[in-house]
């Protein structure tokens, strides 16, 4: 059995060990929270990687992102090609009341045009607010952090290696030509330029 006052003792035992240090309270929202980079604050939308593959719609759990859209066609590329139909965005939109913040609809996205932004700051006295726009989901765009850098050890990007292969190629070709040209008495070929000669014959 307790011995009775023993919970008062208790308590003001913490209450003297705690009250000559520093609160930790922070003192929002006169000082922001320093959040992780990565936090799911909300879900910013960059329009130009969406092809309305409709892959995070589907995925999603809770049924809160909305998508419409058209299909256009497109010309042939060259004479005798054939047309191609594409599908155009008409409405991006999430509803915020109704997402937990899973991350599936990113996860799944296989064209990077979905990104957790840390903003948390969209709180709205009206539960239909809470369903951005695709205007509202591009304006989060601004505020996703840049991706870290990679690992010094990591394989090279697929799309490095391949605009890497192509300037080398093309600096290649460049070099050729200016080869042939000088080949065939171009303006190089007319003396030596200043500077150029072989070493010791300015002292001969
Ligand atoms: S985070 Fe999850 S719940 Fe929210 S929109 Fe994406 S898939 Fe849906
Ligand atoms: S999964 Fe990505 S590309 Fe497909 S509709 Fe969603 S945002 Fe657009």
């Amino acid at each position: 059995m307790p011995i009775p006052g023993s919970g008062l003792a208790k308590g003001l035992a913490v209450t003297l060990r705690t009250m000559t240090k520093r609160s930790h309270t922070a003192q929002y929202p006169e000082v922001q929270p320093e959040l992780p980079p990565r936090t799911r604050g909300v879900i910013g939308l960059f329009e130009e990687n969406c092809t309305v593959c409709m892959l995070c719609a589907r995925e999603c759990p809770d049924w809160c992102i909305y998508i419409d859209s058209h299909k256009e066609t497109v010309p042939a590329a060259a004479p005798g090609g054939r047309e191609r139909s594409r599908n155009v965005l008409d409405r991006f939109a999430i509803d915020f009341s109704l997402c937990m913040y899973c991350g599936i609809c990113i996860e799944v996205c296989p064209f990077d045009a979905l990104f957790w932004s840390p903003e948390f700051e969209y709180a709205e006295t009206d539960i239909l607010d809470l369903t951005h726009e695709r205007d509202k989901l591009r304006q989060w765009m601004w505020t996703v952090p840049a991706p870290p850098a990679l690992d010094p050890a990591a394989e090279e990007p697929k799309e490095l290696a391949a605009a890497r292969k192509a300037a080398d190629k093309a600096e290649a070709a460049a070099a050729a030509a200016a080869a042939a040209e000088q080949a065939a008495g171009g303006p190089a070929s007319g003396g030596t330029a200043p500077g150029t000669g072989t070493p010791g014959e300015a002292d001969a």
